[in-house]
């Protein structure tokens, strides 16, 4: 029986994300604010389907909007670490990090009574402390590297990555990695943005084609993994909350359904993911 597992992931980035690049007006904040009218919307959308995903939420966040986070926590779904700022680990000391990793862990204590088990780095770019850090605290997955498509594997620690030399691997960690991709991610296709900086990314891409993108690396994972398959999507609330891209969420959920899609955490897929593996994960240990 084919097994086509989906992860519908939410970064619940709120102000954090802007206030991390600076950008402190009023008309900044506006724009992250506006996930408070999106977030009952979603839960609604997900409970019409019955599908349980997983937020991304930053300790800010939880502790600046509260209100924001609960409908989806008191709802069943899984809240799940994504640092205290929104400040990426790769510019941060180690203590620094550890300090984002120990204040978010509060944070989702205070509000859900529970650990978080997995974690995504804000922007998705990791540290060399990351992984022993997130270990050391708990973490049981990760959710920011690119190494597959459609399955899980074990992030390593002290790779060596010098120019004028062949990289050597380091060695295989038990914590497991749940791999994502900017292209199946709603900020750059839709989120336009001026940034300090003098950069634009200028995003609002038509929905429709990217429902097209969307649905096609399904059903490629359906061709390829004709037995089992892990794919994560990744969705901003305040960018995919407008009115059409809700739209073009919702036609996509139905196309999963359709192509036999099994929606679940990024928690529960883990699970199987490591049932299913055994072996892979004593030799991790
Ligand atoms: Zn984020």
């Amino acid at each position: 029986m084919p097994r086509h597992i989906v992860c519908l992931t939410f970064d619940h980035d709120h102000l954090s994300g802007f206030i991390a690049r600076g950008m402190t007006s009023p008309t900044a904040i506006s724009r992250g604010e506006y996930d408070v009218v999106v977030i009952p919307r979603l839960v609604a959308l997900m409970e019409r389907y019955g599908i349980k995903g997983t937020f991304f939420t930053p300790g800010h966040t939880i502790d600046s909007t509260p209100q924001a986070v609960l409908p989806y926590v008191e709802a069943g779904h899984e809240l799940a670490h994504h640092g205290w700022t929104h400040r990426l680990p790769v510019t941060l000391s180690r203590e620094e990090e550890e300090e984002e990793i120990v204040r978010g862990n509060e944070s989702i204590r205070r509000i859900s009574g529970r650990s978080a088990r997995g974690y995504r780095s804000p922007a998705w770019d990791l540290s060399p402390h990351s992984i022993e850090l997130l270990l050391k605290h708990g973490i049981r997955y990760d959710s920011s590297m690119m190494g597959h498509d459609y399955d899980c594997y074990f992030a390593r620690q002290g790779d060596v990555a010098e120019l004028m030399k062949p990289f050597a691997r380091g060695r295989e960690t038990p914590l497991l990695e749940m791999p994502i991709s900017w292209s199946l991610d709603d900020f750059p296709h839709f989120e336009y943005m001026r940034l300090p900086n003098g950069s634009v990314q200028q995003g609002l891409m038509n929905a429709g084609n990217v429902l097209d993108n969307f649905v096609d690396d399904f059903t490629y994972m359906t061709r390829v993994q004709p037995d089992f398959g892990i794919l994560t999507y990744t969705f901003h609330p305040h960018v995919i909350g407008r009115g059409h891209r809700m739209m073009m969420l919702e036609r996509l959920i139905q196309r999963l359904i359709e192509g036999g899609a099994v929606f679940m955490t990024m928690e529960q897929a883990m699970g199987e993911w490591l049932a299913r593996n055994q072996g892979a994960r004593k030799a991790a240990e």
